[in-house]
C-alpha cells in the first residue's frame, strides 16, 4: 500500500501526452491526455482544459486576424488550472501553461496589428478630408479668378467701345467742321446775294443739321461756280466736271444748290 501511495504522489513528467504545435513557424506544446490514460481523480477538470484550449486552438487556426483567447475564456482556463492543481497535485500543468502563454502572446500580436490598421485608417481617412478638403479651397480660388479675370475683361471691353465710341464722335465732330468750312467756303465763292447775306445762319444751321445726321449723300462739281447737285457721282450732268466731284450731305447741299434735273 506504501508503495503504491508513493507512485500516486510522484509528480508526472512534464511531456507526457505533449505533441509540438506549429503555428506560422511559432513551436509551442500541446498536451491532450487520451480518455484511457486519464486519472480517476481530477479528470473532469483536465478534460474541461484541454477543451477550452482546443477551442482556442480552433480559433487560432480559424482566422488570422480574429481574438483566439480573449479575457472571458482566459480566466475560465485560470480557475480550471487552480481547480485541477488543487485536485491533483501532481499533473504537470506545464505544457497548458505554455499553450496559454502562446495564445496570450498571439492574441497581443493580433491586438497590435488591429491598432495598427486602425491608426492608418484613421490616418488615410484624415488624408483624404484634407484633400478633400484643399480641392474644394482650390475649386473655390478658381472661380473667384475666373470671375475676376472675366469681369476684367468685360471692362476692358467697355473701355475700348467707349474710347472707339469717342473716337468715332471726335472725327465726325471733325468731320462736321470740316464739311461746314467747305461749305461756308463754297458759299463765298458763289457770290451770290443772298447767300452771303443768309452765310452765319446757314453754316450755324449746316452745323447742328449734320451733327444730328448726315442724312443722305449727294454730290457736286467743286468747280467753284457750282449750282446743282447730284444723287450720284456717276450721273451725266458731272460728266463735264473739270474739278473733282466732292460728296457732301444733302441737308448740307440744299443749302446752297438746287438738285440737278437729271438725278430728281
Ligand atoms: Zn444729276
Amino acid at each position: 500500500m506504501l508503495g503504491v501511495s508513493a507512485l500516486k504522489a510522484h509528480p508526472q513528467k512534464p511531456t507526457e501526452f505533449v505533441t509540438q504545435a506549429n503555428y506560422q513557424g511559432h513551436i509551442f506544446s500541446q498536451k491532450r491526455t487520451p480518455a484511457d490514460k486519464l486519472p480517476s481523480k481530477g479528470s473532469s477538470q483536465i478534460i474541461a482544459i484541454e477543451q477550452q484550449l482546443t477551442s482556442c486552438y480552433v480559433a487560432l487556426q480559424a482566422t488570422p486576424t480574429s481574438p483566439v483567447l480573449g479575457a472571458e475564456r482566459e480566466a475560465e482556463l485560470m480557475a480550471s488550472l487552480h481547480q485541477l492543481t488543487a485536485a491533483r497535485p501532481n499533473w504537470s500543468i506545464t505544457a497548458y501553461s505554455e499553450e496559454l502563454g502562446f495564445y496570450r502572446q498571439e492574441d497581443n500580436r493580433r491586438q497590435r496589428v488591429r491598432n495598427e490598421q486602425e491608426r492608418k485608417q484613421a490616418y488615410q481617412r484624415q488624408e483624404r478630408e484634407r484633400s478633400r478638403r484643399d480641392s474644394l479651397e482650390r475649386l473655390a480660388l478658381r472661380r473667384t479668378q475666373l470671375i475676376d479675370s472675366t469681369r476684367q475683361a468685360i471692362l476692358a471691353q467697355v473701355r475700348a467701345q467707349v474710347d472707339s465710341v469717342a473716337q468715332v464722335q471726335a472725327a465726325a465732330h471733325q468731320a462736321t467742321q470740316a464739311l461746314a468750312l467747305s461749305t461756308t467756303a463754297h458759299s463765298t465763292a458763289t457770290s451770290m446775294p443772298h447767300t452771303v447775306a443768309v452765310k452765319k445762319p446757314v453754316s450755324r444751321k449746316v452745323v447742328v443739321k449734320t451733327k444730328r445726321s448726315a442724312g443722305p449723300m449727294v454730290y457736286y462739281c467743286d468747280s467753284g461756280n457750282t449750282v446743282k447737285y447730284h444723287a450720284t457721282s456717276g450721273c451725266r450732268g458731272l460728266s463735264r466736271c473739270g474739278a473733282s466731284i466732292v460728296p457732301i450731305s444733302q441737308s448740307a447741299a440744299q443749302q446752297s444748290m438746287e438738285p440737278c434735273k437729271w438725278c430728281y
